[in-house]
């Protein structure tokens, strides 16, 4: 260990102050550092990284014109997982190929190809986040999915709005270059829209200046994001961030949007137009296809944010058709998860047609929509789960009559309508 002058005291290796005038001494194999070094090492070592990385160039990810998949790639890849949704994925995937593009392009080039950050309307549970998890599964840039309900405006309980950025950034190892052309989605978008039209009355924190934080990354600029995410705090170390190339996709379900867009087209359908009017489900579908910017802007999103947002598309609520086919078609599709889980136990694992359609049925009666086909499939497959694997059987049939049995007996019903 070094030691000086005095046989007894350690000192620091790089500053040469001896133990005691420090606050905390670290040994090392040859030597120790004090904790003003170790600080000073530090903020060494982020700036150094960050001019390292910041220069790095493009070929770093892999990415050129010729390896590059095409949108009709993207949009079949798309397929494999999410069922219906044509639109939105072929707008997803052109938007994803583009970005690819801008990432390629040679900086010097006169012609700057801008990036058109995407956002898609659209029930809950249609396949908003689905789209955005399977698109990250792949590409080739960074991803991040955040969700917009905890952001409020700086000095309020919530997180930051920049801890949006860090998630991306854990997503590739805080590599500030790979995060600056990585891509964010952005979900329930719609739940910091304004809430009234006269926001001085009372603070609309979680509203107005969340959106107003959120224009300066869609727009593109160099922000200080904190490393651990939540709130910024004066001692922390921020790494800076440039969000120019960085490609933000945001979701939302717009909830009552329909009524918004009816206004709009002046639709002369009896009962359009008047506040208290009830829309039929067919309605609020229809009106969905003709979103437009300004219903977005109606709905309470600021009109910087719905400029800064320029593709716009839509979700299909999902009808009994598509459930039914989510239940069986994706490559991860819920049955053929149960297939293998039984084959493992060397049971070969036989659904009746029937079974699925009460499946969807129910899922539709309780208003689940996609994400009720999971739990409903799990009720019925427990007490199965269970005896199966010690039964010695080496078949296993699903009948609509034992799907019928096992959700009355789970009390699926009551635990649903106590919600
Ligand atoms: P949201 O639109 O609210 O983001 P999600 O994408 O989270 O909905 O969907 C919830 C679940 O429902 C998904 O995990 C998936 O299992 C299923 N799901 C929803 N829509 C589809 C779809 N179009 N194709 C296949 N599965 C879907």
């Amino acid at each position: 260990m070094a030691k000086r002058r005095n046989a007894v005291e350690e000192f620091c290796s790089f500053c040469g102050r001896p133990e005691s005038e420090v606050k905390l001494l670290l040994p090392g194999l040859a030597g120790n550092i004090c904790n003003d070094c170790a600080e000073r090492a530090n903020e060494l070592m982020q700036e150094q990284l960050q001019a390292k990385f910041r220069h790095r160039q493009t070929g770093d990810l892999g990415i050129s014109m010729s390896n590059l998949p095409k949108p009709e790639q993207i949009k079949e890849y798309l397929d494999q997982y999410v069922i219906g949704q044509d639109e939105a994925k072929k707008y997803l995937s052109v938007a994803v190929y583009n970005h690819y593009k801008r990432l390629a392009q040679d900086p010097d080039d006169e012609v700057d190809i801008e990036k058109s950050n995407i956002i898609i309307v659209g029930p809950t549970g249609t396949g908003k986040t689905l789209l955005a998890r399977t698109i990250a599964r792949l590409l080739k840039v960074p991803f991040a999915i955040v969700d917009a309900t905890v952001l409020t405006e700086a000095g309020y309980v919530g997180e930051d709005i920049e801890s949006l950025l860090t998630r991306l950034l854990a997503a590739c190892d805080y590599n500030v270059a790979d995060a600056e052309r990585g891509i964010v989605f952005i979900d329930e978008i719609d739940k910091i829209a304004r809430k009234g039209d006269n926001p001085s009355i009372t603070r609309d924190v979680s509203g107005e200046g969340v959106q107003q934080g959120l224009l300066k990354l869609l727009e593109g600029s160099v922000v200080n994001v904190p490393p651990q995410g939540g709130r910024k705090h004066p001692e922390q170390k921020m790494i800076a961030v440039d969000t120019k190339n960085i490609l933000f996709i945001c979701g939302g379900a717009f909830e009552g949007i329909e009524r918004k867009i009816a206004m709009r087209l002046n639709t002369h359908v009896v009962g359009y137009g008047t506040a208290g009017a009830r829309l039929s489900r067919e309605d609020r579908e229809r009106l969905l296809h003709f979103v437009a910017p300004q219903d977005l802007r109606a709905f309470g999103l600021i009109p910087e944010i719905v400029g800064r947002l320029p593709v716009l598309t839509n979700l299909e609520p999902l009808d009994k058709d598509a459930l039914r086919r989510i239940l069986v078609e994706p490559k991860n599709a819920i049955v053929k998860q149960y297939i293998k889980l039984m084959a493992m136990d060397g049971v070969t694992l036989k659904i009746d047609d029937d079974m699925l359609d009460f499946v969807v049925e129910k899922a539709i009666e309780f208003k689940l929509g996609a994400r009720g086909l999971r739990s409903i499939f799990e009720t019925v497959m427990m007490q199965a789960m269970f005896e199966v694997p010690s039964s010695g059987a080496k078949e296993f049939r699903l009948t609509r009559e034992y799907a019928e049995q096992q959700l009355a007996q789970s009390m699926f019903d009551t635990a649903i309508s106590a919600n």
